[in-house]
């Protein structure tokens, strides 16, 4: 282990310990006096689940399996049972393809001088501004040019702060100020991206729109006028949701899927909440891979998602 995989991972227990906390804590006392896992067991564990934010369907979910291996072992020892449930909460996490924060390969777009695109989605407030500043630095370490896009054009403020993230990360940054139409905005943003050869166009959005018709119209009119530069584009949809706000958070991954495509997630704010496990929660729901975790407001602070290294961090077990 590297000295920034060590760094990343004390990182990642600090963010988690609030969420570890409350689940290991609960989980000690449902064993407490108890040697086997039996149905007042399992009782305690659904009711620490569902407190844990995992949510009810997925909850559901672990306790079924975890019955199933009762019946097939007839007596499961609660020595077992965090061994046990650490398996099952990675059998329901979907992996994350990527790995590092260099892009998926590429080599066509490259080719036909076309980057990278990723559409920014979520409400207000989520941290999406943040996730694409930090980002962009992961980008920029990563030797890749970053070209930001500030569609989210409903407040001065907003566009204020990307234009901070971009200074502070060295990125080109397309702007037309609070008011402009958002696809205007993208459409320029990606006319420039390719114009300079950039590696990456990330564009910001904004999550205000308050009813689902609008917001469906103004992601389709994104998607459109950037498809009209880069056929194919967005080739990422990121939906950045806030893991501190547990239930909600599934609300609006259930919103956002019905409007338009989410190929991937961020769940930011993991850090100081015990709702942490909103994360298995909305990976088993919605099948949708969770790429970025954010731990903390430093631009240091967004992680690539690796579910041995999640798992093994929610039960404080050592990884290698
Ligand atoms: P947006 O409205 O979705 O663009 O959200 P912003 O990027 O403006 O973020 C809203 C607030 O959340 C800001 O104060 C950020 O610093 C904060 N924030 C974003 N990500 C994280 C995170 O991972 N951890 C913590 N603690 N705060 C975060
Ligand atoms: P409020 O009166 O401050 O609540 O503002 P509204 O939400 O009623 O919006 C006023 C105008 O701004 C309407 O024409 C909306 O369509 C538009 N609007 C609201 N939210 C957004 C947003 O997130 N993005 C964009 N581009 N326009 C928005
Ligand atoms: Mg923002």
């Amino acid at each position: 282990m590297g000295l920034f995989d060590i760094f990343s991972k004390k990182k990642l227990d600090t963010g988690l310990l609030r969420t570890r906390e409350g689940f290991l804590s609960r989980l000690g006392k449902i064993v407490t006096g108890k040697t086997i896992v039996d149905d007042e067991v399992l009782d305690s564990l659904e009711e620490t689940l569902i407190t844990s934010d995992v949510g009810t369907e997925t909850t559901m979910q672990i306790i079924t399996n975890i019955q199933k291996r009762i019946e097939r072992e007839k007596k499961l020892g609660t020595d077992r049972l965090n061994e046990i449930l650490k398996e099952e909460i990675s059998s329901l996490l979907i992996d994350n393809p990527f790995s590092d924060f260099a892009l998926p390969p590429t080599p066509l777009l490259k080719e036909r001088g076309a980057p990278y695109v990723i559409l920014v989605v979520g409400v207000n407030g989520v941290g999406k501004t943040t996730t694409i500043g930090k980002l962009s630095h992961n980008f920029k370490k990563a030797g890749k040019n970053v070209m930001l896009g500030a569609a989210d054009t409903f407040r001065a403020a907003a566009v204020e702060q990307l234009g901070i993230w971009a200074k502070r990360t060295d990125a080109q940054i397309i702007s037309q100020g609070a008011g402009a139409d958002p696809a205007a905005v993208a459409f320029d943003t990606v006319s420039s991206a390719v114009a300079k050869k950039m590696d990456v166009a990330i564009i910001d959005t904004a999550g205000r729109l308050h009813n689902k018709t609008n917001l469906m119209s103004e992601l389709s009119k994104i998607k459109r006028v950037i498809q009209k530069v880069v056929p194919g584009a967005p080739h990422e949809v990121l939906l950045v949701l806030d893991a501190s706000t547990g239930q909600n958070a599934i609300e609006q991954c259930k919103q956002f899927t019905e409007v338009t495509q989410v190929t991937a997630l961020a769940l930011t704010k993991l850090d100081g909440t015990a709702k942490g496990g909103v994360v298995i929660g909305i990976s088993d729901k919605f099948k949708i891979p969770v790429k970025y975790i954010g731990v903390g407001e430093g631009i240091d602070d967004l992680q690539l998602f690796n579910k041995q290294q999640f798992v093994a961090s929610l039960f404080h077990l050592t990884s290698e």
